[in-house]
Parts: structure tokens; sequence; C-alpha cells
């Protein structure tokens, strides 16, 4: 278990104050100046000592993204765009470090923009988040006041400008690409890779996005040292993480731990167990609604870091643990989860456009009984066409979840499903059984 002395964010729950004098006395914009001045060689070599990886989700060494922009500032300006879109289902971290932790994240904007050379800093929010944008706004008018950002900031030398940019309600704009079309006042559509964003980014300059957790944990890291952070947690999964976890607890909560922490540590500890009891979870969604599920009998063990998940072909993507329990219809619930993915596609791409849709009427159906038997083999084809097809990882996202159903509930989809297919020989028969039930959807 985390120790207090080792807590980075130490008014997650709002308890001490998240104005800049509060701030200032929890460590806050204290040896900032000292810090720029050791040079952003120093700075990125010990953000790689660290080991920090990216907390939004792909989990991407953050020193190594850094390094990614251009040693020397040519004609066009670098930026650092911070991505606190955050609306993957089950998440919601990076609000609570917007709202009560605001000076930590601006600090880290400072040291981050000084170390990939960008004047200006843009922090996407998701439009929903709009009072807690409001209690970060007024943070970095505190910050201009007291000269901590803006020209010269806080006596380093270097000039920072901070806008805050809101989200209109896509959840596809949490994907950087579709982020930074986003900022330019076009519609949130993800980009073809190559070119990348650390080349050719927003406006076409060199741009480097981080979510907002790993920005808002670099200034403690650099002023305990590399070291002190990779000590915790274990090998190429080190620090400490914020976890929500939601769903069918007794405590749904956010609360910051130590990398690689047990899962059943952290539902019974912290969340207050599994309600009506540990015997009665029937599964754990370990990263955001994109993850795919994890049943009972694995979560005894578990441990809740990047590697150890995807040794179970799960992921720790945002830390969104969604508990569920066998009280809920578990088809049911990864239906819905496919609804959510349906809806969200952008559009782009052919295999996530009418995949998704596919993959949600078919699992209705199933939710239902209505599905015939070798619908389930149809449907685990239709998740591998749009797994690895698409133009950005969303369409992993939307495929993943109904993977890990497949994986692990077979049976129950049987179980439900018992009728024979009506015409073996004609396999598009599923699909106009789909188009009538999106016709009387519409
Ligand atoms: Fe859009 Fe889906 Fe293609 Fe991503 S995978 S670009 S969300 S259509």
């Amino acid at each position: 278990m985390l120790k207090d002395k080792d807590r980075i964010f130490q008014n997650l729950y709002n308890d001490l104050g998240s104005d800049v004098i509060s701030s200032q006395k929890r460590g806050d914009w204290i040896n900032t100046k000292e810090i720029i001045d050791k040079g952003r060689d120093w700075i990125i070599n010990e953000i790689k000592n660290s080991q920090l990886r990216g907390r939004g989700g792909a989990g991407f060494p953050t020193g190594l993204k850094w390094s990614f922009a251009p040693k020397e500032v040519g004609s066009r300006p670098h930026y650092l765009v911070i991505n606190g879109d955050e609306s993957e289902p089950g998440t919601c971290k990076d609000r609570d470090i917007l709202r009560f932790e605001p000076h930590k994240l601006i600090e880290g904007c400072l040291i981050a923009s000084y170390a990939i050379q960008a004047h200006v800093c843009y922090i996407y929010i998701r439009g929903e988040y709009f009072i807690d944008g409001q209690k970060l706004q007024n943070a970095i008018n505190e910050a201009y006041e007291k000269k901590l950002i803006g020209k010269n900031a806080a006596g380093t030398g270097w000039d920072l400008d901070i806008y805050i940019h809101y989200g209109a309600g896509a959840y596809i704009c949490g994907e950087e690409t579709a982020l930074l079309e986003s900022i330019e006042g076009k519609k949130g559509q993800p980009r073809l890779k190559p070119p990348f964003p650390a080349l050719i980014g927003l406006y076409g300059c060199p741009t480097i996005i981080n979510n907002v957790e790993t920005i808002a944990v670099v200034p403690t890291i650099l002023k305990r040292g590399g070291k002190w952070f990779s000590s915790l947690g274990k090998e190429k999964n080190t620090g400490t993480k914020i976890f929500c976890i939601s769903g069918n607890v007794n405590n749904p909560c956010n609360v910051e731990e130590e990398m690689s922490i047990s899962l059943k540590e952290l539902i019974e500890v912290h969340a207050g167990g599994v309600i009506g009891g540990w015997d009665n979870l029937q599964a754990v969604i370990p990263g955001g609604s994109s993850m795919p599920l994890i049943p009972k009998d694995k979560c005894e063990t578990l441990r809740m870091d990047f590697d150890s998940l995807v040794a179970e072909k799960s992921g720790l993507g945002t830390a969104g643990v969604v508990v569920i329990n066998k009280d809920q219809d578990i088809i049911k619930c990864m239906a819905r989860i496919a609804r959510f993915y349906k809806h969200e596609s952008c559009g782009q791409c052919t295999p996530c456009r009418e995949g998704s849709g596919w993959m949600w009427r078919m699992l209705e159906r199933m939710a239902k009984g209505e599905a015939s038997r070798d619908e389930i083999e149809m449907l685990e084809d239709v998740t591998k066409q749009i797994e690895g097809h698409t133009i950005c990882a969303f369409g992993e996202g939307s495929s993943w979840p109904v993977q890990g159903l497949l994986r692990h509930f077979k049976d129950e989809i049987k179980k439900r499903n018992k009728f024979d297919p009506v015409v073996k020989e004609n396999k598009n028969i599923p699909y106009l059984v789909d188009q009538h039930l999106l016709d009387k959807n519409a």
C-alpha cells in the first residue's frame, strides 16, 4: 500500500485547498527555476530514468516521447498539448487533477514546455468539464498574477502562455490527432499516421501531446528524483497511479496507489468491497471500457500494471476499474458498451463505422437469446476484421471488449442462444436481420 510520504496528489479529495498558496505549501512551484536551470537534456533524462509511462491509456514512455521533438526550433514553433478530454467510460481521474491539483498540472506544463521548447501550451478539456475547466482557468490566472507563467515564467527566462480549449462532446477527440483537428476548429477526426505529431502536429508544427496525469506528476518526479519514482511499482511499470473504481462496489472512488497494486486490495480496501461480497464478483474491466474484461477467477491474484494486464490479454488503459457483480447480465453490459462505440465512431473507416454497429446489434440479440449459434463465430470474425484495419485505435477499443466477452463468457452466450442457424447456407441472413433491427431502432 502506498505510504503517505510517497503520495503525489495530496489534495485528491480537496481537503487542503487548490489555490496557489495552499498548493505552494504542499510543495508546488518550489525549486521550479532550479529544475529548469539544469537544462532540457537533464530533464528528459530524469524522466526517462523514472520510467514514467503515459497515463492516458497507451502507456508510451514519456521521456522518449519528449525526445522525439526536434532538437532545434526551426521556422515552425513547437507546441505542448495536454489531453484532458477524458471520455473513457469508467474514468474520472483527470477531472480531480484539473479541479483539485491544478498547480501540479500548470507547473508540469512549464517544465514540459521548456523541455520540448514550446512557448504555447493548449489544455484540451472535454466540454462537460466546464466547471472544472473554470477552476483550472482560475489557477492559470493565479499563476499569471504570481508570474509563474507568462513572460520569464517563475524567473526561469522561459516564456509560456497556456490556453484552455473545450471539446464539444465527442469521445474520439481524446484520440491525439482528432484532438489536434478539434483545436484547429475542424471536425474531430483522427489523422493518418505517419506523419506523427512530434514532427507535424498542431497547425503543421512539432507537437507533443500528453495526458493530464502524466504532466501533473512530472514536477514531483524531478523534485524527488527519477530514482525515487522508479523505486515504486515494478520494472517498466513504475510510480504511482490514480485508479478510478466504479460499478458494483460499496464505495466508488478515485485513489492514488502504487503501480502494480493487487486488484483485490484496490477493491476490498479502497472501494469497500464488491456489493454482495467478493464471491458475488463476476468480472472486472480493468482499464476503462475499451479494455477486455477479466473474469473473477483471474481477479484473485491480478496485479494492476501495464505488463501484468497485457499478460492476461487485457490492459491498464486509463486505470478505470469497472466492477461487475453477479447481479448483472454480462452480455447486456457488453452490448451497452458496444452501443457506446457504435455511437462514437467518427465514421471515416468502413470496418469501424459498420462493424461497431454490427457488433452492437449482434450483442443485443445475444442478450435477448435471439441469436443463432453461428453468430458467435461471426461476431468473433467481425471483431478481427475491425482490429488492426482502421486509422486509429478506436477500432481496437471497440472490438476488444467484445473479444473479452467471447473469450470468457462464450458458454453463457451459448446457453442463452440455443437455436441453430435458420438457413445455414445463407450466411447473409443475420446481417439482413441486423438491417431489420436497425430500421426498427432508427
Ligand atoms: Fe474514425 Fe473509427 Fe476510423 Fe478511428 S477507427 S478513424 S474512430 S472510423
